[in-house]
């Protein structure tokens, strides 16, 4: 299926590695004008150039330093993303890291924190791209969640909690923007790899290379292996685009089969 994203503009949050890497890398080979989100500025330039490598034609890509959990920032970075490029048409709310632990471990602090970088940051991102989307009636809004948002498992707040209502969001969404053609989907993931996994590596301190800590975690999912950024990026540019014209309010599991929960 031939993918073609000219002419529209994309904004991904934690664009600058990982998951938000490989979804900007494939919107701007289809076309788009990219907007990458991520806090530090040296990440962010390294992902820029290695997307402007190739020259796609009428594509553009540029970065914006951004603390996602920061409502003013959210602000200010909107305003310069659509003086740069115009309106926002796919919006991907990304930027997120791993927070998982016993429920009486996380204190009101940790709770607050998660809200307001993985919720609060999509619920602000889509309040300010949504009236634009709704008056030309064309919008895509990807919320990037993970599995345990269907299936929270003990030990897994407050990550899982946040993930759920980011998944209800996603719905409400869903049923508001489906008269104007607003498109919202969710993407559940698994175990895909990143450089979250690159620093999980790190913290281990094991003996293992990160190819051997990969293959080792891989091993233990249906599949057999972890998921690759690019099989994200797939979906991702399928979801962003008009081969999806008919699909909204799904939160689709992209994780080799690991959940049990359809
Ligand atoms: P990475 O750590 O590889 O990349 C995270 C990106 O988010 C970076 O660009 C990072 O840049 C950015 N980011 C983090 N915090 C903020 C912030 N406060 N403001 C702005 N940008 C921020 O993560 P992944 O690619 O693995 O993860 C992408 C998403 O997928 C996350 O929401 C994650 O929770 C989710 N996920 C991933 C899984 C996996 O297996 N990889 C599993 C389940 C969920 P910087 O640090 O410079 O800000």
């Amino acid at each position: 299926m031939q993918i073609d994203l000219s002419g529209k503009t994309a904004l991904v949050t934690g664009g600058s590695m990982g998951l938000g890497f490989a979804m900007a890398e494939a919107f701007y080979r289809a076309g788009a004008r990219v907007a990458i989100v991520a806090r530090r500025e040296e990440a962010l330039n390294d992902a820029r150039t290695a997307i402007a490598a190739t020259d796609v034609a009428g594509a553009a890509i540029e970065c914006y330093v951004c603390d996602v959990s920061d409502p003013d920032q959210i602000l200010t970075t909107h305003a310069k993303v659509q003086d740069q490029f115009g309106p926002v048409d796919i919006l991907v709310n990304n930027a997120g890291q791993s927070a998982a632990m016993p429920f009486t471990k996380v204190t009101d602090e940790a709770w607050q924190q998660d809200l307001d970088l993985k919720l609060f940051a999509a619920i602000r991102f889509t309040r300010l791209v949504w009236p634009d989307m709704q008056s030309r009636r064309w919008g895509r809004i990807i919320n990037v969640l993970n599995t345990a948002a269907k299936a929270p498992s003990a030990n897994s707040a407050p990550t899982s909690v946040t993930r759920a209502a980011g998944m209800a969001l996603t719905k409400v969404l869903a049923g508001e923007g489906a008269p104007d053609n607003v498109l919202v989907n969710a993407m559940l993931i698994g175990f895909i790899k990143s450089d979250q996994v690159r620093r999980m590596h790190a913290a281990s301190e094991g003996s293992q290379s990160l190819d051997e800590f990969m293959a080792a975690a891989g091993a233990r999912l249906p599949m057999g292996r972890m998921g690759e950024a690019e099989e994200c990026a797939n979906l991702a540019l399928f979801l962003a685009s008009d081969a999806s014209s008919y699909i909204t309010g799904c939160a689709i599991n992209m994780d080799g089969g690991l959940s049990k929960v359809v």
